[in-house]
């Protein structure tokens, strides 16, 4: 028996704890939130690592793409992935909620029990609107005034930018000079590869813990009030995650699709546990190095795309902003639509890889377009469960454009 247990693939673990995790949920309800430390601690030991990986691995891979002119070709590429795909996925979403019409019929007793119970939770989203900046504010803001602030507070979009202004600066200096540092770089990098592993052994008991948590405290029923909406987000998540990832990695990656899945489980089940890109970073850079993928792409495109790509939060706002227009009954133009794409793209790109960052940036989408804020309050209880589903979304879109870059790049 012993043996058999040791054998268990850590994916393997970490999906029974998962399933484990719900059951518990399920029989002890609220009371399972008391395993919830476990969860919390598992997450701080992984978080903790985020900021020096993304800055030091994406300085490294940024300086060992070669000359600043390749960085720029890059660099370049995998915006313009990230950009066709965002913009695929709120299309996607759009499609599927004009379609589903999923805010329609909604049952007037439910509604009002709902606004009630979340009330004071949307009002939190919409006083968070009153500090968001304006986009000039927000293109500002990205330039760190003190870099050492950036890495204390996890900003990660200044931390980006750190990591890309310093690794561009690295290739520009002396070689003999450059050298010596980037062999320190390496191997910083690689002792917080190894502080990962020793993370994800731990795996399958947090996942266990946080879903446990989860499920106790909201319990299933209340997806039965909204399933239509969720299924919406759902199904939309799953047709652009398997059809356009499926088709990139194929066409574009030059990589089979059955053998790119198989690779990306752990990645997969993490997203979905943790709802935070961020805290997968780690675990899908470890996922690309066992399918052969060179730190040279993956250090540069996971942690970029995992700030910056969120193809799952995109299409999850599109969604959203539909079905609460529904629920008002407000008929949505084309130029609205068009609207929710420029906005939602926006959004993506600003939300940060954490949980529920999605809805705090989905109040920008609502506003734009004068939907009622007011509509927050409904989707909010099913919030922590489409989040789960689109930060899985994010996480796979990031891995397949590692494998898209790397065959763009791969001869040059
Ligand atoms: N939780 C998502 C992520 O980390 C962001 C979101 O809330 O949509 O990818």
């Amino acid at each position: 028996m012993r043996f058999r247990a040791r054998k268990l693939k850590l994916h393997t673990k970490i999906l029974i704890g998962l399933l484990l995790g719900i059951a518990v949920g399920l029989v002890f309800g609220e009371k399972a939130t008391v395993i919830e430390p476990v969860g919390k601690i598992f997450l701080r030991l992984i978080t903790l690592i985020v900021v020096p990986l993304v800055f030091v691995s994406l300085m490294l891979g940024t300086a060992s793409v070669g000359d600043i002119k390749k960085v720029g070709r890059m660099g370049a590429k995998t915006l313009a992935y990230f950009m066709v795909t965002t913009v695929i996925a709120i299309t996607v979403g759009l499609v599927v909620a004009n379609l589903s019409k999923p805010g329609l019929g909604l049952n007037k007793e439910t509604q009002e029990q709902l606004y009630k119970s979340y009330e004071s939770k949307a009002q939190v989203g919409v006083e968070r609107l009153k500090e968001k900046p304006s986009t000039v504010q927000f293109l500002i803001d990205i330039v760190p005034a003190n870099p050492i602030q950036s890495l204390a507070e996890g900003n990660m979009l200044q931390v980006i930018f750190l990591a890309l202004l310093f690794g561009t600066v690295l290739t520009m200096i002396k070689k003999e000079k450059s050298e010596s540092l980037l062999r320190f770089l390496d191997a910083v990098n690689d002792a917080i590869i190894e502080v990962v592993h020793i993370a994800m052994k731990l795996a399958p008991y947090g996942v266990l813990a946080l879903i446990a948590g989860v499920v106790g405290q909201f319990g299933l029923h209340i997806l039965v009030t909204l399933l239509k909406y969720s299924l919406a987000v759902i199904g939309g998540l799953l047709i652009y995650t398997f059809s356009v990832n499926s088709l990139a990695v194929n066409f574009l990656g030059k990589m089979k699709p059955q053998r790119f899945y198989r690779g990306i489980k752990s990645p997969m089940i993490f997203a979905f546990s943790t709802s935070s890109s961020s805290a997968t970073l780690p675990v899908s850079m470890d996922a690309l190095d066992h399918m052969g993928i060179e730190r040279k792409f993956s250090s540069f495109v996971l942690p970029l795309g995992s700030t910056i790509n969120m193809d799952g939060t995109a299409l999850y706002q599109g969604v959203s902003a539909v079905f609460i227009a529904q629920i008002y009954g407000l008929p949505l133009s084309l130029g609205d639509q068009l609207t929710i794409v420029l906005m939602a793209t926006l959004a993506s790109v600003g939300a940060a890889g954490v949980p529920a960052a999605g809805i705090v940036m989905l109040v920008m989408v609502l506003k734009q377009i004068g939907i009622p804020l007011e509509g927050l309050a409904l989707i909010l209880g099913v919030e922590r469960i489409l989040d789960m589903c689109r930060t899985t979304t994010n996480a796979v879109g990031n891995l397949a454009a590692s494998v898209v870059i790397r065959e763009w790049e791969k001869d040059k």
